[in-house]
């Protein structure tokens, strides 16, 4: 039998992430030898998004919460990869601290290390579309009241040493007045 067939018998034709039953194909879970036990059975909609990180959806990877205690190794890693890629939305990095994996499946999960941080971030950009780094500098072109800390951030206000939010490309962290806020980047120019 191919692996495309052992899958089909081993899913019951079914997604393994979210259980679609529409445009079902093998992925494999790299790096992988091509085998069944390393591959997984996805739906069209999960493969999109797996493969192409501008087509992310966190939401659809709410099956997680069910998929991610599939007893196949090659079904924990891509759960796992997933929500460690999605963890700035809070409730995929919930699952992971519930998620336990055998070593030798951690070791095939954290096999692509650093080039799965990499994955799915859009850079930061002030409201000129200036890409904006870590310990930039930034003025503040709109007075803005800043909730909870009582004060409003005024116009021109300059802040450095700016911090990104991981997986948020639309804010950036600061201090104004000596507190640590958040800050959206279309009210910021870089200095
Ligand atoms: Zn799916």
């Amino acid at each position: 039998m191919s692996v495309e067939q052992d899958l089909l018998a081993r899913s019951n034709e079914a997604c393994e992430l979210c259980s679609a039953t529409e445009n079902l194909s093998a992925l494999e879970v790299a790096p992988s030898d091509g085998s069944t036990e390393q591959s997984i059975m996805v739906c069209g909609t999960c493969k999109e998004m797996i493969t192409d990180s501008s087509k992310m959806d966190a939401n659809h990877f709410r099956c997680l919460n069910d998929s991610m205690w599939n007893s196949e190794p090659a079904v924990q890693v891509m759960a796992y990869r997933l929500l460690k890629q999605l963890s700035a939305e809070g409730w995929p990095q919930d699952l992971l601290d519930m998620l336990y994996l055998e070593e030798d499946v951690q070791v095939w999960a954290d096999a692509l290390g650093s080039d799965d941080e990499d994955v799915a971030v859009a850079p930061t950009k002030d409201s000129n579309g200036v890409t904006l780094e870590a310990g930039d500098s930034v003025t503040i072109i709109k007075d803005l009241e800043v909730k909870g800390a009582g004060f409003t951030a005024k116009r021109g206000t300059m802040v450095k040493g700016i911090h990104l939010v991981p997986g948020n490309s639309e804010q950036i962290e600061g201090r104004v007045n000596g507190t640590k806020i958040v800050l959206l980047t279309k009210f910021l120019k870089k200095m």
